[in-house]
């Protein structure tokens, strides 16, 4: 339990519960069928009568986007709901053209479930609003945004600190990724953190029992695109309202809603929260319920049936088959495209050694070459194939690679595809192993390092590594070092 002892002696307990907001990946939006894009589009190109919330129009429900939040259910073992309800959130703003939010109250479609140790409380189905643009005095709004799916996901009041808290994010941004149900940046506003903080003298108990009434007055705030700015405004909040508490500051403590100002680092008083009986819920009366039991397709098995492999199976298959290091399993769960080649690849291959040393290649020359901005480095991953790839580690182990060769080679792939053997040959990377033609080298260095050579045989035997060198240089890097080397042995 994280635990924070302020210069009086005081002990506090921070307190964090999270909701993130998460857009839906689907073809239309939630209740109508406009194009669910709210960023590549003209303003207020993907709107119709139900977003923009004329009179007398009839939403119906995207089950597309009901079965994305309950796929992020399954994976997180949670329970499914069997009846559905939509309720009408009701407030009034530009952005929320009918002045109600459909979203869900009284019953979620999925309750329960952990990820990351972090128990959640519920995940629900509503829209998003509409986005405001502020162009000096005056405020315009684009309704592409309205009535986008959004999945709402509470965490139960259990995580201690910022770091718990941004690891949780992480994890369900790889999870919507990973079963393709959001894109999740929290850049473009995908997916959007909200942190409820409070901090106590009381230690809260190991395990939540629905008792709130010893966390203190929490604040919650929003206001963070980025994971590095979650953590900053959580600590920067746990730390003032222990400074208010231990009356070393003028602020006040109230129950509110905080945006966080990155520029300034911290968080700064917007509205006072609203409490749910502020938004007068009610049940929608133009939304049919629902009875899942009704819909096969909308069981567990049948959702199951249709999750890919979780992350976290992911990082353990990994780790027992290839035994790759943790860096580059999470490497590869973050970005697809290399581990598609990755996975082409090993299929080829039949050692950890092997997998080890591919996986060097892709995860650290293969992703430099990718965020390298050098003009000599322009290339594109889908020339190169995972076989291809296999076939240079298998001519590394066979000696007729060079690793500084492999390196040209995959260069050579990455700009302009090709096969390993056609590579090896035209940028002539086949190593030399044949001993006659690599002993004229070693020959040749002997008799133009005498000095190093009378040296060397008086024991300083480490400028071996040096004859390798010069063997290499001379031989244009074609031959095989450990030829190299036992050649200047014998030969010395
Ligand atoms: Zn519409």
């Amino acid at each position: 339990m994280n635990k924070i002892i302020a210069k009086s002696g005081t002990e506090y307990y921070p307190t964090i519960g999270l909701e993130i907001h998460a857009e839906m990946k689907t073809k239309t939006k939630m209740f109508c069928r406009c194009k669910n894009d709210p960023f590549n589009s003209e303003p207020n190109t993907h709107i119709c009568p139900v977003c923009t919330g004329q009179p007398g129009a009839l939403p119906f429900v995207n089950k597309q986007a009901c079965k994305n939040v309950m796929k992020v259910g399954v994976a997180l073992g949670s329970d499914l709901a069997d009846f559905s309800e939509f309720d009408r959130k009701n407030y009034f703003y530009p952005d929320i053209p009918k002045a109600y939010q459909i979203s869900q109250y009284q019953y979620p479609l999925v309750s329960g479930g952990e990820l990351v140790g972090v128990g959640l409380e519920r995940i629900h189905m509503e829209e998003d609003t509409a986005t405001s643009i502020h162009k000096g005095d005056r405020t315009l709004v684009d309704y592409n945004r309205s009535s986008v799916p959004l999945m709402e996901l509470v965490t139960l009041p259990v995580i201690h600190d910022a770091d718990t808290a941004v690891r949780f994010a992480r994890e369900l941004q790889l999870l919507l990724r990973t079963l393709g149900v959001g894109g999740a940046s929290l850049e473009k506003g995908e997916m959007r953190i909200e942190a409820n903080v409070s901090v106590s003298t009381v230690k809260p108990k190991e395990v939540f029992d629905g008792d709130f009434s010893n966390f203190g007055t929490k604040t919650e705030v929003k206001n963070m695109s980025s994971f590095k700015m979650v953590r900053n405004a959580i600590e920067y909040e746990i730390a003032r309202q222990i400074a208010i508490l231990e009356g070393e500051s003028n602020d006040v403590l109230v129950q509110e809603t905080r945006g966080w100002d990155d520029n300034k680092g911290r968080t700064f008083s917007q509205r006072s929260k609203e409490s749910a009986d502020d938004y007068r819920y009610f049940p929608d009366p133009d939304i049919p319920k629902y009875r899942f039991s009704d819909l096969p397709e909308f069981s567990r098995e049948a959702l199951q049936k249709e999750l890919p492999e979780l992350p976290w199976d992911k990082r353990e298959r990994y780790a027992r088959d290839f035994g790759i290091k943790s860096e580059d399993i999470e490497f590869y769960l973050q970005n697809p495209q290399f581990d598609t080649l990755f996975g082409e690849a090993t299929a080829k291959l039949s050692s950890q050694d092997e997998y080890k040393k591919l996986s060097n290649y892709i995860s650290t020359d293969l992703a430099g070459f990718e965020k390298s901005n050098k003009d000599e480095h322009k290339g594109n991953l889908e020339n190169i194939s995972g076989g291809e790839l296999a076939e240079m580690v298998q001519m590394i182990d066979r000696g007729e690679l060079s690793s500084r060769g492999a390196k040209d080679m995959l260069l050579e792939m990455y700009k302009n595809g090709g096969t390993a053997q056609s590579i090896a040959e035209k940028k002539n990377l086949i190593q030399k192993s044949d001993e006659g033609e690599i002993k004229k080298i070693v020959e040749q260095v002997i008799a133009e390092n005498q000095e190093q050579v009378a040296q060397y045989k008086a024991g300083e035997e480490k400028l071996l590594q040096y004859f390798i060198g010069q063997g290499m240089k001379l031989s244009k890097g074609s031959a095989n070092p450990g030829v190299l080397a036992k050649l200047f042995k014998q030969m010395l």
